[in-house]
């Protein structure tokens, strides 16, 4: 600690005795680590070299459409009025950045078929929990008292955790065969249940990639108990252009713009989960609502029935503007991205389909689930598999969810991979398939090749090392 380098120079800091209590000054050296500023980005260069990006490769992580980010977008991001403006300036002030956030409402609202778009939240998770309170304001404000929230057995984790989160009971309602909703099960707890029911969360195309064709049924049994339909819009990157979730009969939804949209993601954000509601939600959205007046666009903040805010300022602005872009750029190709997504996913399903065994044979949309039973029976199993994939400069799919199907791998390819990067991928998965033939072992220890050997996932959880210090 006293080698005395240091990448910063204080200078002589002269602090009056009164400025910090006593009580809060420090007696011992702080113990930060004595860097130059050569060795410091040495240091980060390293990490960042040793990170997987879609940049780096192919990224199929089923239900997270990790697809190609264009580098157009952060051009506009950095633009000097959009990056430097203060969010509290005055409307008048920030007319640009208001226009943009308006006019992506109003590009989200054709795409979803929705009557009035928030921009506010953070992420696709922070989207339902605020959404699950406006449909909670309006049972309250309609004077019902519903506190059950119907949930697939397919569904993505964060959906229970939102509708409990915003204090309903969860139940569960049960997958058929066909991977869709079990309408009879539906019936059953609408049966039982009905006026306790405030809504049903789902999400279509399904977690396993496939469309619940029973989706008008099954909105017109919730409707007529008068209840709502939630919809995940985490795969929205298959339907697009195609459908929506108002002429599916939803009423509250979300988009994922880091995920359709195209602004980055993973290693924790920042994203943005907008939500669309139906007329009938309109008054209780987050407040302010951006909005214009035929003049003028303004923040409204006279909302008496809203839910109030659910994030500082109006959202994650800087990634408001890459999806905006994103939109601008597509135009009508955005229903190219949805026809190339579905038919890459189909693609691989059905080059892979005689070698691994695929959850539900039944023609997918813009992802797939194998079912890794049959390599477990020859002494591998999906972890590994998944790992094995990193020698070979490809990140691992999805894996272990849904939770319905067992040693499930979700493949995602998105519509950014060429058809040279499908077929290479399909050779990698059956030469593993091939190497658990020959030497499990081999694949079970795998990754031989990448930065990091396998982990300790339990210690590294538990007990993460994050010292800076080489051992
Ligand atoms: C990604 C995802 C979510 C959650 O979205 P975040 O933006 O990660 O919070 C919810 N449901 C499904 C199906 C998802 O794939």
């Amino acid at each position: 600690m006293d080698k005395g380098i240091t990448g910063v120079c204080f200078g002589d800091v002269e602090l009056a005795d009164n400025t910090i209590s006593k009580e809060f000054l420090r007696n011992e050296n702080i113990g930060l680590p004595q860097m130059s500023e050569l060795e410091v980005l040495r240091h980060y260069k390293e990490m960042s070299d040793k990170n997987f990006c879609v940049e780096t490769g192919m990224y199929p992580l089923g239900s997270c459409t990790m697809k190609y980010n264009p580098k157009v977008n952060e051009l506009m991001a950095s633009l000097e009025g959009f990056a430097n403006l203060h969010p509290l300036a005055s409307d008048e002030d920030s007319q640009g950045a208001l226009e943009l956030m308006y006019k992506l409402q109003e590009a989200l609202k054709v795409l979803t078929g929705m009557d009035a778009i928030t921009l506010q939240p953070a992420a696709g998770a922070h989207g339902e929990f605020s959404g699950m309170l406006v449909i909670k304001k309006y049972f309250e404000v309609k004077g019902e008292n519903r506190t059950k929230v119907i949930v697939p057995d397919s569904a993505h984790g964060t959906n229970p955790a939102s509708a409990s989160m915003a204090g309903f009971e969860i139940i569960e309602v049960k997958s058929d065969d066909r991977g869709q909703v079990d309408i009879n099960d539906l019936k059953l707890l609408l049966e039982n249940q009905g006026s306790d029911i405030a809504a049903i969360m789902m999400t279509n195309p399904n977690t396993v990639g496939i469309f619940e064709e029973q989706v008008l049924e099954i909105s017109k049994l919730m409707h007529e108990n008068g209840s709502l339909l939630y919809y995940d819009g985490a795969n929205l990157n298959a339907i697009m252009g195609y459908s929506n979730p108002a002429i599916m009969g939803f009423d509250v939804c979300h988009i994922n713009l880091h995920k359709t949209f195209s602004t980055p993601h993973g290693g924790g954000g920042p994203g943005a989960g907008p939500i669309g509601v139906v007329e009938k939600l309109k008054d209780y959205l987050p407040k302010p609502t951006i909005e214009f007046d035929g003049e003028k666009y303004y923040r409204n903040y006279d909302l008496p029935n809203s839910i109030g805010k659910v994030r500082s300022f109006y959202g994650n602005f800087g990634v408001l503007v890459r999806a905006y872009t994103y939109i601008l750029m597509m135009g009508k190709d955005l229903k190219h991205a949805t026809e190339d997504a579905v038919l890459n996913a189909n693609y691989l399903m059905n080059k892979l389909k005689d070698v691994y065994d695929m959850a539900y044979n039944e023609k997918c949309m813009h992802e797939f689930v194998i079912c890794g039973e049959k390599q477990k029976e020859q002494g591998s199993s999906t972890l590994h598999i998944a790992k094995r994939l990193m020698d070979y400069k490809i990140h691992p799919p999805t894996v272990y969810f849904p939770l319905i199907v067992h040693e499930a791998i979700m493949v995602e390819p998105t519509e950014s991979e060429s058809k040279e990067r499908l077929d290479n991928f399909v050779e990698v998965m059956l030469k593993i398939a091939e190497e658990i033939k020959q030497n499990p072992e081999m694949v079970n220890s795998a990754p031989h090749n990448a930065p990091i050997k396998k982990v300790d996932e339990t210690l590294a959880a538990r007990k993460p090392d994050l010292n800076y210090a080489k051992k």
